[in-house]
């Protein structure tokens, strides 16, 4: 009864069709990229305004109904999916919210709603003669308001920052309804806390992020980009220090790859090909950039690639000659998770320890997979430059049948892998938050203090609970 009343009612805010209940038309938004959760949001509701999901937010506080913010449904821990709880919870999906307000090219900003795509973000702020630099896997469904709620990461970290670095000013629905305006294009302002970095990151548990101000930059059109075989992961650490003295901040990406991993997406990539022969153990992506168009990129690359060689950091190196190798380099790397959903179950955890300590880490985890979990498949890919190692396992479907098999060796991995990150004083999740999958290994992990001031931030913002249960902290 109170739930018909309250679908009612949201009928009459967003329109008939805005509101669904059928499991035919739920079943995308309620199950997760990687298919692991199945939410249980009683109307998945699609407002195309800002006014529409104050109202909704209202009318939730009204019938004390939980709301779980959702983009493009490509988080990979689970935050975008209703978790079963005492009380009725309703998936607010901010996907028609996908205008773009204003482009300041003079002050190098972008003002767009939170349902962007960034692909979309990407090509106007191209047309515009300007770049936006955040680049992931899934750019062409993940949203602005999700990448900055999971303050994302990807390939272009240790040039540009994260998502936290991008971000200029917010405008947020909180969770009684109120709109807190922080909608600014400012560069500096030191007036007191910088609330909309509590925002970022905060996986919608502290409100609803409706449009974001994002930074500018000039483009950075003359690239180069090269595939690299080395020996291990100490010589790509040497690598990544040599460039960054020879280059200084043009590297724009630093991707590493065991070849377990390339085997993989050669495996399911659909006609990928591999630009090099495939004899080596680790390969490494590179790519670097200047808005100097004179400035030799593939020139410079060469040369550093060479002085590398001459030292045995590397033992082959293609580059690429036209922007189409360059892509097709790429791909092996963008392809990476999808190809693994398609190789079998896959455990992959998304840590971080100091660049230093990678070896060490890679070696310590390689050594206890080995020892400890039967038939897995080992891969490792990741963001080298920022530390964020994907520490990736696929199990075979002959040797783990059934999802309960999977689902135990799942949690020994991934506390294994969690183990020896913080024992480096590593982080548990270095980019894809914590969602629902990891809100018990951060009771575990984070320190006692961090979680209690945690949890004052969430009482202040969302006393009655109603955001995003189960996501970060335990319970409701
Ligand atoms: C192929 C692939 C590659 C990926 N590569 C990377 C990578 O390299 N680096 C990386 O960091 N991530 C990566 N991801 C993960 C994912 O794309 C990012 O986390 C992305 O930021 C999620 O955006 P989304 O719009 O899909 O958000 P969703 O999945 O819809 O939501 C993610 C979280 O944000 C919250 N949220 C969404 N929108 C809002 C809003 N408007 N207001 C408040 N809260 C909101 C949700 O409640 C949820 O907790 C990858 C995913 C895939 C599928």
């Amino acid at each position: 009864m109170t739930s018909s009343l309250f679908l009612e009612q949201a009928r009459a805010i967003v329109g008939e069709q805005r509101v669904l209940t059928d499991a035919h038309d739920t079943d995308i938004y309620q199950r997760d990229w990687r298919g692991r959760y199945k939410g249980s949001a009683l109307a998945v509701i699609l407002p195309a305004s800002q006014s529409e999901v104050v109202a909704i937010v209202k009318l939730c506080n009204q019938f004390d109904f939980a709301i779980v913010p959702q983009g493009g449904n490509t988080g990979l821990v689970g935050g975008a999916v209703a978790k079963e709880t005492s009380r009725p919870t309703i998936l607010l999906n901010v996907s028609r919210l996908n205008r773009v307000i204003e482009i300041d090219t003079q002050n190098n900003s972008m003002t767009v709603e939170a349902g962007c795509i960034l692909a979309n973000v990407r090509t106007i702020a191209e047309e515009n003669k300007r770049l936006f630099p955040m680049l992931l896997g899934s750019v062409g469904s993940c949203e602005i308001g999700g990448l900055v709620s999971t303050n994302a990461g990807g390939t272009g970290v240790l040039r540009w920052g994260n998502m936290r670095e991008l971000v200029l000013g917010l405008e947020v629905v909180l969770a009684d309804g109120t709109v807190w305006n922080g909608l600014r294009a400012l560069r500096k302002d030191n007036t007191g806390y910088d609330l909309k970095q509590l925002f970022i990151g905060a996986e919608g548990t502290l409100g609803i992020i409706t449009s974001v101000v994002l930074k500018l930059f000039p483009r950075v059109d003359n690239t180069a980009t090269a595939m690299v075989a080395l020996g291990g992961v100490s010589e790509a650490v040497d690598l990544l220090r040599m460039m960054q003295s020879t280059l200084g901040n043009r590297i724009e990406a630093f991707e590493i790859m065991s070849r377990s991993q390339i085997e993989i997406v050669l495996a399911h990539g659909n006609g990928l090909t591999a630009p090099m022969s495939m004899d080596s153990l680790w390969y490494v992506l590179i790519e670097i950039a200047d808005s100097d168009k004179d400035w030799d990129a593939s020139g410079q690359l060469e040369a550093v690639l060479g002085q590398a060689m001459e030292q045995e950091l590397v033992s082959d190196a293609v580059i690429a000659t036209d922007q189409g190798k360059a892509n097709r380099i790429w791909d092996l790397r963008h392809h990476v998770s999808e190809c693994n959903k398609k190789a079998g179950f896959t455990v992959s955890n998304d840590t971080s320890v100091p660049i230093s300590k990678l070896p060490e880490f890679i070696d310590k985890v390689t050594a206890r997979i080995a020892a400890e979990i039967p038939a897995a498949t080992l891969c490792h890919v990741g963001h080298m430059g920022d530390g964020n190692i994907h520490e990736v396992v696929v199990l075979s479907r002959a040797a783990y049948p059934t999802p309960e098999a999977c689902e135990d060796v799942a949690a020994r991995v991934n506390l294994l892998v969690h183990e020896e990150s913080v024992a480096l004083n590593g982080s548990i999740s270095a980019e894809h938050g914590i969602g629902k999958m990891h809100v018990e290994r951060l009771v575990r992990f984070k320190p006692a203090l961090d979680l209690q001031l945690m949890q004052g931030i969430k009482s202040v913002f969302d006393p009655k609970r109603l955001m995003n249960p189960g996501t970060i902290f335990v319970g409701a």
